[in-house]
């Protein structure tokens, strides 16, 4: 038996994504790293069919579109990223149990066979419930990371959407502090859009606040 293809986007017949969800696809590049980042790339804008393969992956386990999208990341990487290693910024230890695997993960091992890197499992989030002594704010708010192993010199971060930045922040922060002199990020989706007034390459990234596409949809 044939099993027929469908686009992680749309749910229509063909390659995922389709071509026409690919057609609607707003390539992003370069943004502006929020600290202690050192360069930042996103592969689209986390709107239309590129929020719906990513959302697809992350709450229906959709994997169809994963190799798609690993080669649109590295597709906006640049040349010579002086990274000797990928990680990834891993979900909850609770929502990896309850899903079965973590996307930033799967991205990061598909990037990795994309472009040639080992891809090493650097950082563990630090479970919210045993975080006492912390406010509900603060545990809402701020992930922690703690490392596994001392990491490489130079790591390639790497997520499956940058919402506010906070994640990625927490996550590079706790590479530098166990060894590492340079961190950069790279990831499928980004919700702070560039805006047409800014200059190419400069995207405002809000520091704090909500962070939309880390709740579980409404709609599951
Ligand atoms: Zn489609």
């Amino acid at each position: 038996m044939l099993l027929m293809r469908v686009c992680a986007g749309c749910g229509g017949p063909g390659p995922s994504p389709c071509g026409r969800c690919r057609a609607g696809m707003r390539a992003v590049g370069e943004m502006a790293p929020p600290e202690p980042l050192t360069g930042l790339w996103a592969a689209f804008a986390y709107v239309g069919a590129g929020r719906e393969l990513l959302a697809r992956l992350k709450y229906h386990n959709q994997r169809s579109s994963v190799r798609w999208l690993a080669s649109a990341m590295a597709a906006a990487l640049p040349p010579g990223l002086p990274a000797v290693a990928l990680t990834w910024a891993p979900t909850s230890p609770q929502r990896r149990r309850r899903r079965g695997f973590d996307q930033a993960e799967l991205l990061a091992r598909a990037l990795g066979r994309e472009v040639g890197l080992p891809v090493v499992s650097l950082l563990k989030r630090v479970d919210a419930a045993g975080q006492t002594g912390r406010s509900r704010r603060q545990r809402s708010c701020a992930p922690e990371f703690s490392y596994r192993r001392p990491p490489p010199a130079s790591v390639l971060l790497v997520d499956d959407v940058i919402t506010t930045g906070a994640t990625l922040q927490a996550a590079a922060t706790t590479l530098i502090r166990a060894g590492s002199e340079r961190v950069c990020a790279v990831v499928a989706g980004t919700t702070p859009l560039p805006s047409p007034q800014q200059p190419p390459g400069a995207v405002n990234m809000r520091t704090h606040n909500s962070t939309p596409a880390e709740r579980e949809p409404q709609w599951t």
